[in-house]
């Protein structure tokens, strides 16, 4: 039987957690995968509120200078990073990009469009990972398991074994795909912008730009200035990247 916590917080996140992955496994609503990638953003932000909330519930408020009442704004996922990091509750560097592609992507279900896309299942247990391996790092002497419905949990452990074992699957075809005679430059493996795994080969099948964990043609383009690959799209009208031409801004 789950548990519920003192922690309002907590609880919340811990249902948004769950009505995600319910959503997730919803098979007979066509769009039950939007659901579940607004829910389970909802609960990555609860979770690290609830973090700093047990420091000291003051610090999930955005201006803690002001009176609460006066100004009840909760910090976003960003602040609450930083104010995480600032006192020491650490968060690694994968697990923030994990973070930030779901950030993306709920982002533009929430202010333009949801189109389904095969790599939603790689971020699904990409944040559902996240939330594995943070949550309990703050708990301390907690599982997550306990305040989560048995059979969900068990769903959601499979989820992220089936992920890793499809990111082994890419790996294992990126290494057959950049393998070439010594002495040979082989084609160079770039992190994919749609999945984020190491596993996008520039030109690496019938000499297009190939995720091997997407299963798709990605195609990027080169910044002519820092040389650094980026979505071909970002990069059509000017081919310099943004940081690029900001620092080429800076200049004038
Ligand atoms: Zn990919
Ligand atoms: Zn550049």
């Amino acid at each position: 039987m789950k548990r519920e916590t003192e922690y309002p917080i907590f609880n919340n996140a811990a249902d948004s957690l769950e009505r995600g992955m319910r959503m997730y496994l919803d098979e007979s609503y066509t769009n039950a995968h939007k659901y579940a990638i607004l829910a389970v953003y909802r609960a990555v932000e609860l979770f690290l509120k609830d973090a700093l909330y047990r420091i000291n519930p003051i610090l999930i408020y955005a201006d803690i200078d002001k009176r609460v009442q006066e100004d009840p704004r909760t910090v976003g996922y960003k602040e609450a990073l930083a104010r995480l990091e600032n006192l020491s509750v650490h968060i690694n560097e994968q697990s923030k990009k994990s973070i930030e592609r779901l950030q993306n992507r709920r982002n533009t279900i929430e202010h333009r469009e949801y189109r389904p896309f095969d790599s939603d299942r790689s971020y699904r247990a990409d944040a559902i990972k996240v939330l594995y391996d943070f949550v309990p790092q703050y708990l301390k002497d907690e599982e997550l398991s306990i305040y989560i419905d048995d059979d969900l949990w068990r769903e959601l452990q499979m989820f992220i074994l089936d992920y890793e074992k499809l990111v082994t699957e890419a790996t294992a075809q990126v290494d057959e795909l950049i393998s070439v005679p010594p002495g040979d430059y082989g084609p160079e493996v770039v992190h994919c912008p749609q999945c984020g795994n190491a596993t996008l080969v520039i030109k690496g099948k019938d000499k297009q730009d190939y995720c091997c964990f997407c299963r798709r043609f990605v195609a990027m383009e080169c910044c002519c200035d820092c040389s650094e690959y980026y979505p071909a799209e970002l990069l059509e009208e000017v081919s310099m990247c943004l940081d690029c031409l900001r620092a080429l801004g800076d200049k004038d």
